[in-house]
């Protein structure tokens, strides 16, 4: 099949859901994706922040083979060995959250949190933040903000509503003695790479253990080293009682879950449940990934390389550059005008960025990208974002 009959097929029978590129992408290794003819694009997109170990890493592939030829399927009634393993591991990254629920996808772990805060607390109410995105089923769907994913879908799951994102005062106001939990991310990524204060996310914790809400961290993009740590919330003094992950979990293999302090009750026998969740073939791909991004210190990395890029980019003389913001290498580049056409020309020059929303360019490259390829980014960009002399003057 040539690269014109890939692309034809997939715009006939795909659903229809997604904008297609006009690249066929075969084949990756480390930040560099390859299309049918070679030509290697630069990956700041780690499938948005699923590649943090880059593509095709050695140590995952062998896993995965690996368990393929053990044992691909088990049910979790059943303990198996790289599950137990995988439980271990998850339960010592964060103090406190001693439980891990497993399931195969970013919102089918905050479909988890939300079913367990509810049953944890007999209460109905979520809150959640503007701008907020926690995925597309129907409960998180109902705690995503932005319209764009909403729209068409009413009427939603009751009892959830949305305050100001690092706002103290709206979340005072809001949660209650109503209130089973509120969902945070530590650094909002679809709604425009925005990072929670410090004293937003102490005051979240404080408000909740007042009103006896549970607090939920979404750390499905912001998780896995991405921000400087292995979870953003541990940039700051703060539990929270849920912990949802997912993305770059597994390597790239399918795979979510939620880590659970013991203030979670209820979680008894048959409660929730999931075919393929916690699937050996799975767990070995996070334990061979757990111990890559421990091995390459991958959050000391993310550290680091983002404020290389990030300093980088605030060097960038462009009047197009409103802000850049964001942690470790979780950046926003926020223009004064829409980016659409911007990442369209970066694409043509073989850099692949993501949006966040009309007006920033979201970067999340692998955490293993070189310091020549990120010279190679910032080269670029400056290229695209820099304006004709004569119209900045006009
Ligand atoms: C991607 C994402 C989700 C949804 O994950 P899926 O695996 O696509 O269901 C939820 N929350 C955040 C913060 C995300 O970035």
């Amino acid at each position: 099949m040539n690269t014109q009959q890939i692309l034809e097929i997939e715009s006939k029978h795909s659903a229809g859901t997604y904008a297609k590129q006009p690249l066929v992408i075969v084949r990756g290794e480390g930040a560099s994706l390859f299309d049918a003819d070679g030509v290697e694009y630069l990956d700041c997109s780690s499938g948005h922040g699923v590649a943090n170990l880059g593509h095709a890493n050695p140590k995952v592939a062998e896993a995965i083979y690996k368990q393929a030829s053990t044992l691909i399927t088990l049910f979790e009634s059943f303990p198996n060995d790289k599950r137990a393993e995988l439980m271990k591991k998850l339960t010592s990254l964060v103090d406190g959250l001693d439980r891990v629920f497993l399931c195969n996808s970013g919102t089918e772990s905050v479909e988890a949190a939300f079913k367990f805060a509810r049953l944890s607390t007999g209460r109905k109410n979520i809150v959640a933040a503007m701008r907020a995105f926690h995925g597309r089923t129907y409960g998180a769907l109902s705690a995503t903000f932005n319209k764009k994913y909403r729209e068409g879908f009413e009427p939603f799951v009751p009892g959830f509503s949305h305050v100001a994102y690092n706002n103290i005062e709206a979340l005072e106001q809001a949660v209650n003695e109503e209130t089973a939990a509120v969902i945070l991310e530590v650094v909002q990524g679809e709604g425009g790479v925005h990072p929670a204060t410090e004293e937003y996310m102490q005051a979240a914790r404080r408000i909740c253990d007042e009103r006896g809400a549970l607090l939920i961290v979404d750390e499905i993009q912001s998780g896995f080293g991405r921000t400087g740590k292995m979870f953003a919330v541990q940039h700051f003094d703060v539990m929270p009682d849920m912990l949802t992950c997912a993305k770059s979990l597994a390597g790239g293999v399918p795979m979510g879950a939620v880590l659970i302090s013991s203030k979670v009750k209820n979680l008894t026998p048959g409660v929730h449940g999931s075919t393929f969740g916690g699937n050996p073939l799975s767990c070995a791909a996070a334990l061979a990934a757990l111990s890559v991004i421990e091995e390459e210190d991958l959050p000391r990395q993310a550290l680091v390389k983002g404020a290389y890029l990030m300093d980088k980019l605030r060097r960038i003389e462009s009047p197009l550059i409103r802000e850049v913001r964001g942690k470790g290498l979780m950046i926003g580049i926020e223009l004064k005008e829409k980016v659409a056409p911007y990442i369209k020309e970066l694409q043509e020059r073989n850099i692949i960025v993501l949006n966040a929303g009309m007006t920033v360019i979201r970067l999340l490259p692998p955490l293993v990208i070189t310091y020549g390829q990120i010279d190679r980014l910032v080269g670029v960009l400056t290229e695209v974002l820099a304006v004709e002399p004569e119209l900045v003057e006009a």
